[in-house]
């Protein structure tokens, strides 16, 4: 057994469409997490609109996160939101490097380590989204791909910061496709992230940092996932739109 905590956390990307149907699921949730849950971190990563009145409707059960983060703190970047902005109204958490965010809005490594550095910088947490597409994946390259991400995106973050960081392993291939890694696939990559980790910082760092997977996790699925050594959670995206499944995934058996 190790000494990490659990952290499940999901991820609404462009859904829910309205404020109503975002509370209600915050609310259903929130409600799943009770004494008799595992111990564990839940944290939701909502669109910007609804980040306040979602975190002001759980009752503080869970964090409320943003999904990416401007890395310039201020100026003629229209539309854009920073990390100021998220820290003044008590946010947390942000994702960086969803692979949506590299493939549609052409998110390089070296735009996301910007991003990390600036979420650590204003005292926040992030959660860095690395993964292999499927044509890397058939050729082996999951290790390599993710080693690559990992290097890049974690630069010129110290070591007494990584206590801020989360890795989520999120295989493209497995986003949003039904299509989840088997345990044995996931735990592969993890051990392989965590022995990065040590040889970027070192072992303890390894040891204490948190690799999420995800990639089409469910109910059915997360029992397995999350008995895994170096499997220490999950980012979960349709099934965090469920109550009552997101409910089950965080109330998950090991
Ligand atoms: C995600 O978007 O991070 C994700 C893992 O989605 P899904 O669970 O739908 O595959």
């Amino acid at each position: 057994l190790h000494a990490r905590k659990p952290f499940i956390s999901g991820n609404w990307k462009l859904n829910p469409q309205t404020k109503d149907e975002a509370l209600a699921l915050a609310k259903g949730i929130a409600s799943s997490i009770t004494e008799n849950s595992p111990d564990v971190d839940v944290a939701l990563f909502v669109p910007y609109v609804f980040i306040e009145s979602t975190m002001s409707s759980v009752d503080g059960k869970l964090s409320v996160g943003a999904c990416q983060v401007c890395p310039q703190l201020k100026g003629a970047y229209t539309g854009a939101i920073s990390t100021s902005m998220l820290k003044s109204i008590g946010v947390e958490w942000a994702l960086a490097g969803h692979s949506e965010r590299r493939e549609i809005y052409g998110e390089t490594d070296d735009y996301i380590n910007a991003q990390c550095l600036k979420i650590i910088d204003e005292g926040m947490s992030v959660m860095l989204c690395i993964g292999e597409s499927l044509a890397e994946f058939e050729q082996d390259l999951a290790g390599s791909v993710c080693a690559v991400q990992l290097k890049k995106g974690l630069k010129g973050i110290n070591r007494e910061d990584l206590d801020r960081v989360a890795i989520a392993y999120e295989p493209v291939w497995a986003i949003g496709t039904g299509k989840v890694a088997t345990p044995e696939i996931a735990q592969n990559v993890h051990a392989k992230c965590r022995a990065i980790i040590a040889d970027m910082y070192d072992q303890e760092a390894a040891d204490a940092i948190r690799i999420l997977y995800g990639g089409s996790v469910t109910p059915e699925s997360v029992d397995d996932l999350m008995s895994m050594p170096d499997i220490d959670g999950a980012l979960v995206g349709g099934a965090s739109l469920d109550a009552s499944k997101f409910g089950r995934i965080i109330n998950f058996k090991s």
